[in-house]
């Protein structure tokens, strides 16, 4: 676990976390299809609802640098059990796939889920043209 380079970068972005008000630091680290990887941290606010988490500001520098299609994204907190991403943060994941693998990191134990486990029954583009036309019944 210590020696998988996405653990280290998430670990390194967590170092990073801007969390000055509740001190949970988190850090994500993103692996794109083409082997590129994009780490993110939590970004705290005063205005405590637009804080940003680890997971969704990884996913805004990947899709920023033109990568859209993810094999696994690794997810640390100084949590245990490991923290899993918030429903937040797993709907903003499916929307590039339910086949990838979340891992959640805490310092003595990990975990491991694909999206669609974590998040069924998702809302995608996919529902959105599938608009029912034609009168109410
Ligand atoms: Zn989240």
């Amino acid at each position: 676990m210590a020696d998988d380079p996405l653990v280290r970068a998430a670990r390194e972005a967590q170092a990073r976390a801007y969390a000055p008000y509740s001190q949970y630091r988190v850090g994500a680290a993103l692996e794109a299809e083409d082997g590129r990887v994009f780490v993110g941290a939590n970004v705290e606010n005063a205005s405590y609802g637009l804080g940003i988490c680890a997971e969704r500001s990884a996913v805004s520098a990947a899709v920023t640098a033109g990568a859209l299609r993810f094999r696994r994204i690794v997810v640390v907190s100084d949590s245990e059990p490991p923290a899993a991403p918030c429903g937040a943060c797993r709907q903003v994941l499916a929307e590039f796939g339910g086949d990838l693998v979340v891992e959640a990191v805490g310092p003595r134990s990990a975990a491991r889920w694909r999206l669609d486990e974590l998040l069924p029954a998702t809302f995608r583009r996919a529902t959105l043209d599938a608009v029912a036309r034609g009168p109410v019944a």
